[in-house]
């Protein structure tokens, strides 16, 4: 039987952690403060601007909230991302996605100032992915899946991995982010064919598609890391992976949960680049 990732120890240590630097943070006199900008009222975005909320405040970050109406112009959006920009009190955004669909998205996201960027949206910040040189933020997903593997001591130097998906928030900086350490990676996407004899390769399976239990045991094989981003709703409404773990589990060395795997470093991940740009507005006590 292979072994379960669990998030759920690293998750309370992260935590901790975020937390004492909030603190040190107020101490050195600069209160972590997110921004949270919600257009319209899709249950979605609400659900996970009220998570965000209590993590946020659980963990010391003050949280400002910026709830627009659905019929918010694009100008109107735009123009309390620049009051945000220019709140030297605010240290990072969150911007819930996707808008209504009369808003111009790329537009929306290009406002945001880079040293606020906390999800990595901009241009800036996914060119800052790209170079791996330290502008901007990655995006939390993948961030979390870093993360994840640290805990466990998984280096993915040398290894093969297989990333399933090329999403802007997720597949494609991730990609970026193991070529920087110096993995050897393929990504994958709707049109690759024989996918499943590209993650038998792989030393390493990321996926993150959004397809409910859709990688059965035919596309892995033993020894295989595997880690499921995917947050899907089965048939029955449970919440579930892409991967079928019940039946892959037993074929793998490792694979994370779902739920309890990479979604629970998500908001983690958001929080401590919060309070990393709050550390870089000089709230540090002198102590630390
Ligand atoms: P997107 O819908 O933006 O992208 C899905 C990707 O999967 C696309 O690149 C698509 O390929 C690829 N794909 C779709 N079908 C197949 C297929 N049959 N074979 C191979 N690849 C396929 O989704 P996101 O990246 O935003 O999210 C992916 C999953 O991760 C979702 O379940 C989402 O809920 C979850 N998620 C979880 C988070 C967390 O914190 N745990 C945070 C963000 C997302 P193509 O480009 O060719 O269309």
């Amino acid at each position: 039987m292979s072994q379960t990732l669990s998030s759920k120890e690293f998750v309370a240590s992260f935590k901790q952690s975020i937390a004492a630097r909030a603190e040190a943070c107020r101490q050195g006199g600069v209160a972590p403060t997110l921004a949270v900008v919600l257009v319209g009222e899709k249950p979605d975005s609400v659900a996970y601007q009220r998570s965000a909320i209590k993590r946020a405040q659980a963990l010391g970050v003050d949280v400002r909230e910026y709830n627009l109406p659905e019929a918010s112009t694009t100008a109107e959006v735009q123009a309390a991302l620049r009051e945000i920009n220019e709140d030297a009190a605010i240290h990072g955004c969150l911007l819930l996605r996707p808008m209504p669909a009369h808003i111009d998205d790329a537009a929306v996201c290009e406002t945001l100032a880079v040293h606020k960027d906390s999800d990595g949206i901009t241009t800036a910040s996914m060119g800052g992915v790209f170079a791996n040189n330290g502008v901007g933020f990655a995006p939390c997903t993948p961030s979390a899946c870093l993360h994840l593997l640290d805990a466990y001591g998984i280096s993915v130097e040398g290894k093969k991995v297989a990333v399933v998906g090329r999403s802007l928030v997720v597949g494609r900086p991730l990609a970026l982010m193991l070529l920087h350490r110096n993995a050897t990676v393929t990504v994958c996407h709707s049109r690759t064919p024989q996918l499943a004899e590209v993650t038998r390769q792989a030393d390493i399976v990321i996926t993150a598609t959004g397809r409910a239990k859709a990688y059965g045991p035919q596309f892995f094989r033993e020894g295989q890391i595997v880690l499921d981003v995917g947050t899907n709703f089965d048939e029955n409404g449970m919440l579930c992976g892409d991967v079928d773990f019940d039946a892959v589990a037993p074929v793998v060395a490792a694979i994370t949960p779902v739920p309890g795997g990479i979604g629970g470093i998500t908001t983690c991940a958001l929080m401590d680049h919060v309070v990393v740009a709050a550390e870089r507005a000089g709230g540090k006590a002198a102590s630390l």
